[in-house]
């Protein structure tokens, strides 16, 4: 790494349109692609990251995901908010993988990071990012712990945030916000409601646009699970891997991180690479219900309603990203009711000692249900991942 020097070691070298290839300049400030309207994608020269980033020089760096400098867009070490994100435990849950009959059961918990989800991930990156490229403004639509995670790096950073959430969201996300100063306004509706009341700011007051795979960075600042899971299980992927799904940002990130690795060679080339399931609500399931149609994209899903407010996400701009990386993978999607999720959050709390979000007990309800179906065999390896705390959700537990 270049630490002596002001500059990073970012090989950063364009963006990319993930539906038509179309090539944009990485310097200038973007959100989805122009002729597209899809997002963009960012690419770096990995022959040179490849120099630098090796399985060795790994083993003497930072903690955070930070780390993995080459592949990160920042440019400019002093445009890094850095408030030790990532760096999270992979956790061999053995009492539970004991009790479902799955003995190679791990949790990749992000319960850890800063505002308590993996929505710190990306939102350090984007708003190093976009301090960086000189945006002035903040404003993000969210269900939830992204808002929060917004805020903080916002603060961090000195930069204004507006935040929109549904009016009906639970409290913990609503103070934080408040606590970081972010300017926040509840809205009637869903999350795809919030979105179009940024896109008024927009227009009216020029804000960034932070939302979800409609600026190319959050996706970079969530692949770097990827790339810990890479070095946490000694290069060796899962067989499984289960993700709660809610624009898909972490799903998709993941498949871009082992396309990466294996560019810069910490992976095997055309090696095994894990089955990629998504997980998501029962009253909220557009991804899972577009996959099992054989569709690449998701109508807007009615009346979304569930307790995992990561998954009230009734359209993804990246829909099409998610169920290619499923179908890639030999993977699968599926619906878990709340209730299962509550039992199942439950079930990992009582074993592992981690407290989840629902989203995370959703993962465990699909693994329980996908061992059922012999989907996934007893001795395979199955990464879950516990996507945040379970503690902002206190109000399920009262
Ligand atoms: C946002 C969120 C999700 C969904 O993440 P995506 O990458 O947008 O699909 C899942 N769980 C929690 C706790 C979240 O906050």
């Amino acid at each position: 790494m270049n630490t002596s020097s002001h500059l990073t070691s970012s090989t950063l070298t364009h963006l990319e349109c993930s539906m038509t290839g179309e090539r944009y300049d990485a310097d200038q400030v973007w959100n989805l692609s122009p002729t597209a309207q899809r997002p963009l994608l960012a690419r770096y020269d990995l022959k040179k990251a490849a120099q630098t980033l090796t399985r060795d020089s790994l083993k003497e760096r930072r903690r955070d995901l930070w780390r993995y400098e080459e592949v990160l867009p920042v440019r400019e070490q002093k445009n890094i908010v850095c408030l030790s994100e990532g760096g999270t435990p992979l956790v061999h849950a053995e009492r539970l993988g004991k009790q479902i009959g799955c003995a190679q059961t791990y949790i990749k918990d992000e319960s850890p990071n800063p505002t308590g989800s993996f929505k710190a991930r990306g939102q350090a990156v984007a708003v190093s990012r976009a301090l960086e490229l000189g945006v002035k403004t903040l404003a993000i639509p969210s269900a939830g712990n992204a808002g929060g995670a917004m805020s903080a790096y916002a603060a961090a950073a000195g930069l204004p945030a507006h935040v929109f959430m549904p009016a009906d969201v639970p409290l913990a996300f609503r103070a934080e916000c408040n606590a970081f100063g972010a300017h926040l306004t509840l809205v009637n509706g869903l999350i795809n409601d919030c979105g179009a009341k940024v896109r008024e700011g927009v227009s009216a007051h020029g804000w960034f646009d932070v939302s979800t795979l409609k600026e190319p960075y959050r996706l970079e600042g969530k692949k770097t699970m990827g790339y810990e899971l890479g070095e946490q299980m000694n290069w060796e992927l899962p067989d499984v891997i289960i993700y709660p799904a809610g624009g898909g940002t972490g799903l998709i990130g993941l498949w871009k991180a082992f396309a990466e690795m294996e560019e810069l060679g910490l992976l095997p080339k055309g090696g095994k690479r894990p089955r990629m399931v998504t997980v998501q609500s029962t009253g909220c399931a557009p991804i899972v219900k577009a996959f099992h149609d054989g569709n690449e994209h998701a109508p807007l899903w009615e009346g979304a309603k569930t307790i995992a407010d990561g998954l009230r996400v009734p359209v993804a701009v990246g829909d099409f990203l998610i169920i290619r990386a499923m179908k890639e993978s030999g993977g699968t999607a599926l619906a878990i009711r709340d209730e299962d999720m509550m039992e199942y959050s439950n079930m990992i709390a009582r074993t592992s000692g981690i407290f989840p979000a629902p989203e995370g007990g959703a993962c465990l309800a699909a693994q329980v249900e996908l061992l059922k179906q012999g989907w996934i065999k007893p001795d395979e390896t199955v990464v879950l991942f516990n996507t945040g705390t379970g503690i902002k959700y206190a109000h399920l537990w009262a």
